[in-house]
């Protein structure tokens, strides 16, 4: 069995160790005899994106994002073909940002987005920032538990239908809001860096579940040993009070 992963715009959205994520997909499809291959694509290069299992894109500060959105516009039809031939979808914060209608920077600076969901983001002042560790409890795939991850961001992001969870602490989708992130069945879109998946095997597993759908139909993965991923996320659960 084998997953494609492509991993978009590598060398420019890649924040707090966003890449990690693309590593921990990788060890954890090879632990369990899965094949799993990592392509990468930036500004002006050619690929297909339904050739994808998972479309995995990190986040990014304003210039990044300035700078790659044109280029990612101009693969909407790509990716929506894609997104109706089932590949899952991975996507941090300036990612997260851009599957929605619009990006609003600081200084009123607009730059469209895909305009896949209904949601957009308009940057805070300096002082409404959000920044630190986070944690949630998101329901994913019929299964409910608690992540940890790490958020900086000046956007606020509104008219998200379905979150990816609920705040326990931090901030999320808005200064102090409640919610964070948006999901549905394909798509995980999330503020949280860290990066996300070393210390949430859980989701990383759903991922690759989700990526493998497309090909192979319901696959159950074999259980790995996470005591130290679990353990490093107990600890932050524990320093923010919500173990
Ligand atoms: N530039 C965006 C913001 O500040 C995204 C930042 C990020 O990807 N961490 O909201």
């Amino acid at each position: 069995m084998d997953l494609k992963i492509l991993w978009m715009y590598h060398d420019l959205m890649d924040l707090y160790g966003d890449k990690g994520n693309t590593q921990v997909l990788k060890i954890r499809c090879e632990k369990r005899g899965i094949d799993a291959t990592v392509d990468t694509c930036t500004i002006g290069e050619k690929r297909d994106i339904r050739d994808y299992d998972l479309f995995f894109m990190g986040g990014g500060a304003d210039n990044e994002q300035g700078l790659i959105y044109q280029d990612l516009l101009a693969r909407r039809d790509n990716i929506a073909e894609a997104m109706k031939e089932k590949t899952a979808f991975l996507l941090i914060c300036g990612g997260y940002q851009l599957f929605g209608k619009y990006y609003r920077d600081q200084d009123g600076n607009t730059i469209d987005g895909l305009g896949f969901f209904d949601y957009y983001t308009e940057s805070t002042d300096r002082d409404h920032r959000c920044i630190g560790n986070i944690a949630l409890e998101t329901t994913m795939d019929g299964e409910t538990f608690k992540a940890v991850g790490f958020e900086n961001h000046g956007g606020q992001t509104k008219n998200v239908a379905t979150p990816f969870g609920k705040v326990l602490a931090g901030h999320g989708n808005q200064f102090r809001s409640g919610f964070e992130g948006f999901m549905n069945d394909q798509v995980v879109a999330t503020y949280m860096h860290g990066p996300l998946l070393p210390k949430n095997p859980k989701i990383a597993d759903k991922i690759i579940m989700r990526a493998l759908k497309r090909r192979h139909g319901d696959v159950s993965l074999a259980p790995l040993d996470d005591t130290l991923e679990n353990n490093a996320r107990e600890v932050m659960l524990k320093r923010l009070g919500v173990l």
